[in-house]
């Protein structure tokens, strides 16, 4: 039987990049998955539809916009009434703004915080009291590498991403004896649709053709010179999803090519 099966995941904004490449990854090992994330309707559904014929496994999905807690708990509840349990819930939704702090609009940093920080804490809040009952839970956190280091200009999203290594390390030590973990996966640069809105950003910002952006820029720290991929990052959210990473809790996994080992 597959490893999943009769397992149940949320995973944020998986309609796009590292989510969806999670999202994927979980569904193919037999759990059923709730989608969430934003983007074309009839897209969403082709996708959502797929999955389900793809893997035999029922894929649901929530327009839940992540910065709003009400909407939050909306989702956790939608996937308990779909599935009637969520044993996984892979926080990743998350979004940037590149900015000096002395030029950082208020308004991005709530934003930055609420989707990236804050909605992990009311999603686990919402999901903690079924997964206590039932003995069993994975927390997977998608945080950065900048959850272990910081740039200049990224304070919201350095921030946030710490606070979540934070947040997951906390919840390890709380429901640890409840059968539950918590871990945090770091990736480097993965050429996802946020990261090519970056490329084009700071090509235009610094003057610069995008390749060198690419090699000056993004991939200066990270040792092996090419983006990590959306399935290597799967396969270890899957891997930590598993029965057998049951004793692995509150770590914060780096998988950035060798980047902060700097
Ligand atoms: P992406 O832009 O491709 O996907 C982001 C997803 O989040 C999309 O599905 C989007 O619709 C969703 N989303 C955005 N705002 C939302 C909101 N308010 N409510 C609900 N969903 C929302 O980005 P990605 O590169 O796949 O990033 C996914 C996660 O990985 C993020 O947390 C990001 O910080 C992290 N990360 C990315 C990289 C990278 O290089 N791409 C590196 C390290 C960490």
């Amino acid at each position: 039987m597959l490893p999943l099966r009769n397992r149940a995941a949320i995973v944020t904004g998986s309609t796009s990049g590292i989510g969806l490449g999670i999202a994927r990854a979980l569904a193919a090992q037999g759990a059923d998955v709730l989608l969430n994330g934003f983007g074309d309707a009839a897209e969403i559904e082709s996708l959502r539809a797929d999955l389900e014929r793809r893997h035999d496994v029922r894929v649901r999905y929530s327009a839940a916009d992540m910065s709003r807690p009400d909407q939050v708990r909306a989702l956790a509840q939608q996937a308990e009434a779909a599935f009637g349990r969520v044993d996984i819930v892979v926080n990743n939704a998350g979004i940037q703004h590149v900015a000096p702090v002395d030029d950082f609009p208020e308004e991005k940093w709530d934003a930055v915080i609420a989707i990236n920080l804050s909605s992990a804490f009311h999603l686990v809040k919402a999901v903690l009291p079924g997964m206590k009952q039932r003995g069993h839970g994975r927390l997977i956190h998608v945080a950065s590498a900048h959850g272990l280091t910081a740039s200049p200009f990224k304070s919201a999203y350095v921030a946030a991403k710490h606070g979540l290594i934070g947040l997951s390390k906390t919840l390890a030590l709380e429901v640890a004896e409840h059968g539950i973990t918590s871990n945090t996966i770091c990736p480097g640069y993965v050429k996802t649709p946020l990261v090519e809105k970056q490329i084009a950003d700071q090509a235009r910002a610094h003057g610069i053709p995008p390749e060198q952006v690419v090699r000056d820029v993004m991939l200066s720290h990270q040792a092996r010179k090419s983006f990590v991929e959306v399935d290597e990052l799967a396969a270890l959210a899957v891997f930590l999803a598993s029965d057998a990473a049951a004793s692995m809790t509150g770590t914060a996994i780096a998988m950035d090519g060798g980047w902060t080992l700097h």
